[in-house]
């Protein structure tokens, strides 16, 4: 067996990171239940997901082109996780719903950027026209909600 150098092995470490920041396929380590050993695990390239067919009046889902989503799509791993961590921010509002007991409570109102303007689309829009996980919105929203409090 060939041995990698250190040097070698950060820069396989920083290839894989590039890869897997841009959406591509990479491989990545998967561990097991206790977090103490892993097997690597080959990670497929993201896509871009099935539309929506929603017609709400809420929405502006049903005008948006396949061509505007893909643009979208290809804008949003163009960038890194800063990038898209600004994206969420930006495009996502949270309201405080008032009809809620619970301070916890919010609604998200999900938006997408195309053509210089900010559409409003419903949540199943944005997850597969971004092809970002939700509990990696979730967990940017809320690191942006601490972030702002901090400020
Ligand atoms: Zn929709």
């Amino acid at each position: 067996m060939k041995a990698i150098s250190i040097t070698q092995q950060k820069t396989q470490r920083d290839f894989m990171k590039e890869r897997r920041q841009h959406g591509m396929g990479y491989v990545g380590r998967k561990y097991n239940q206790g977090g103490d050993t892993y097997e690597k695990e080959v990670k497929p390239a993201r896509k871009m997901l099935e539309r929506c067919f929603c017609h709400s009046y809420h929405t502006q889902c049903h005008v948006i082109s396949e061509e505007e989503r893909q643009l979208v799509f290809q804008e949003i791993w163009s960038m890194n996780d800063e990038g898209r961590r600004r994206y969420i921010w930006t495009q996502i509002d949270r309201i405080r719903s008032e009809r809620e007991f619970s301070r916890k409570k919010q609604l998200l109102f999900y938006h997408l950027a195309i053509g210089g303007g900010r559409m409003r689309v419903c949540k199943k829009m944005f997850l597969s026209t971004t092809g970002i996980r939700q509990w990696w919105i979730l967990n940017t929203i809320r690191q942006g909600v601490e972030h702002q409090e901090v400020e």
